[in-house]
């Protein structure tokens, strides 16, 4: 076959590099000796350090680790993993410690009934999570989504994972390069060669000489080495929308040995930011993540000691020194321009609050493998099908993550009022508020079956912060019949929160208990 795409260089070796060379090689079996040799090259500086952060995934990662082949009780013990169903909000609303939840599991009945109509016309209804999921029962008392017999990636109720960034990116490289037959140089790009056709023919290296190879993949971080400083594709700002551009990250330590570990992300809004507060089995992990424009860096840093002494007392909170993390908030007009596709913070970064960053690499990583162009020509149609879907996913990320600061009621800062100004609220974002004030988000505001947040995810963030729906007019036969259902469903929903209530075991203890003896292996 001529032009046949089959040598591709991974350039980076973060959380972005080693996914996507992983899902890669796990789908195309890499043999050097066959008829059709097949091969992946990831070559990593030894002197830039990854970005070192990224601890929250979605439930996609346990399909992705599946694809890749690693065991769940190797990641967990190798990782220093934990389980986490969802995000906790606090201070979101009001600032006076209001707060809501966005559990992983859609709500019960999710495909054929909408119970938010329901739900508003309760009187003394529970927060809508609550009565719509048994999820957020297990939050409370930091209990794990599954118990030790259940096999490994099966779920009782629906799950993700927080984790160690280092390890988990040591971890798929030894994967990758021990048993998926991927090659890693250590060295630094020093050189695009551009071929004829105005593809990269190859990279020159410092240490490693000329690697040439069909398919570049840019995970070199922020520097964006490929496709933005040698193809000089534009990097698009949406700072009008998100101000959020600075990190502040301390790693904390337990007061106790056996303290319980969270079952989801915790965010709490700040004055010009937010929070994290992310329970590893070792120790927690957090960080600040605000506006510049709108606060210095010693009173953004003077707030994540106040939160860090808060939940670890003085003493963790004089030993931390947080690392300062700058980042453009936006993405790149373009990700895959002719032989070079950027994945990772390559390809852009918004703001951590809904995690959102590693799943689009998994997806990213997923689309390469299921769809590697056969040959040169193919390249130029999957890459126009690559753009168009990814360009859709970071405007959903723009607006889902935009439509928690629109929610918000605060006005205690020049943040939140100016988070509330319609200059810096994306126009479909405005629109979609406005119908959702006569019927509430369902299966006919997806937009491709593929979205990224699905609606599932808007009613518990727009129910959680108090959104009002004015419910539309039903025939009253139907309503009665509507509303009977419902009422069982609430009912059925609260029998299983309060069965897994008894039946779950924390997550410490399950954690504990996949160190000792691991999940059964399906
Ligand atoms: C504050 C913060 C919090 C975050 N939290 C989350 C979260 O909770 N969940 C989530 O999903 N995501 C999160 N992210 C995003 C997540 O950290 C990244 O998406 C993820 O780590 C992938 O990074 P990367 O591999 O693209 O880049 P990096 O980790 O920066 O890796 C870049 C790689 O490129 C290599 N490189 C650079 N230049 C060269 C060169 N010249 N030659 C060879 N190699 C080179 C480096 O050595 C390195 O190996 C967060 C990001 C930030 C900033």
């Amino acid at each position: 076959m001529q032009d046949r795409i089959s040598r591709i260089i991974v350039v980076g070796g973060g959380s972005a590099g080693w996914l996507t060379a992983g899902v890669i090689a796990a789908e195309h079996s890499i043999d050097s000796q066959a008829e059709q040799p097949f091969e992946l090259v990831l070559i990593e500086s030894p002197d830039v350090p990854t970005i070192g952060v990224g601890e929250g995934t979605w439930p996609s990662m346990r399909t992705t680790l599946q694809r890749i082949g690693i065991a769940e009780t190797d990641f967990i013990r190798e990782c220093d993993a934990s389980f986490k169903q969802g995000t906790f909000f606090r201070d979101w609303q009001t600032g006076d410690g209001d707060t809501y939840t966005h559990p992983f599991t859609v709500p019960i009945e999710f495909a054929e009934a909408d119970l938010v109509p329901h739900w508003l016309g309760l009187k003394s209804a529970p927060p809508y999570a609550d009565a719509v999921t048994p999820q957020t029962a297990l939050f409370d008392q930091c209990l794990a989504p599954k118990q030790i017999t259940t096999p490994q990636y099966a779920f009782v109720v629906n799950y993700g994972y927080h984790l160690d960034a280092g390890k988990f990116a040591e971890l798929l490289r030894q994967h990758c390069t021990e048993k998926l037959g991927v090659q890693h140089i250590k060295a630094n790009v020093s050189q695009v060669n551009t071929a004829e056709n105005g593809d990269i023919r190859s990279v020159a290296t410092d240490s490693a000489g000329e690697i040439a190879g069909d398919l570049f993949i840019d995970c070199t971080g922020t520097r964006s080495l490929l496709l933005g400083e040698h193809f000089g594709i534009p990097f698009q700002s949406c700072h009008e929308y998100l101000f959020n551009d600075t990190a502040l990250a301390a790693q904390v330590p337990y007061t106790e040995d056996d303290q319980a570990i969270q079952s989801c992300t915790h965010s709490t809004a700040q004055t010009a930011g937010w929070i994290w507060d992310i329970g590893l089995p070792t120790r927690r992990g957090t960080g600040h993540v605000y506006s510049s424009s709108h606060i210095s860096e010693d009173e953004a840093t003077e707030q994540l000691l106040a939160y860090i002494r808060e939940i670890a007392g003085d003493e963790s909170a004089a030993s931390v020194a947080p690392r300062k993390i700058e980042y453009r908030s936006g993405h790149r007009q373009e990700f895959w321009h002719r032989n070079c596709v950027a994945i990772g913070m390559s390809s852009g970064f918004i703001e951590p609050l809904e995690a959102s960053a590693l799943v689009m690499i998994e997806l990213a990583a997923g689309m390469i493998a299921d769809q590697m162009p056969a040959t040169r020509d193919v390249m130029d149609i999957v890459s126009k099908r690559y753009n168009r879907k990814f360009l859709r996913h970071w405007n959903q990320i723009i607006e889902f993550l935009k439509l928690h600061y629109v929610l918000s009621n605060r006005d205690d800062s020049p943040y939140w009022r100016d988070n509330h100004t319609a200059t810096s609220i994306p126009e479909a974002l405005s629109e979609k508020l406005t119908m959702w004030r006569y019927r509430s988000p369902w299966h006919p505001d997806a937009e491709a079956v593929d979205d990224l947040f699905p609606t599932a995810s808007y009613q518990y963030i727009l129910y959680g912060m108090g959104f009002v729906t004015e419910p539309r007019h039903t025939a009253s036969h139907q309503q009665d019949q509507r509303n009977r259902q419902a009422a069982e469903l609430f009912r059925k929903n609260a029998a299983r929160a309060a069965q897994l209530q008894q039946a779950m075991p924390s997550n410490r203890e399950l954690l504990n208990k996949v160190r000792e003896f691991g999940f059964q292996k399906l």
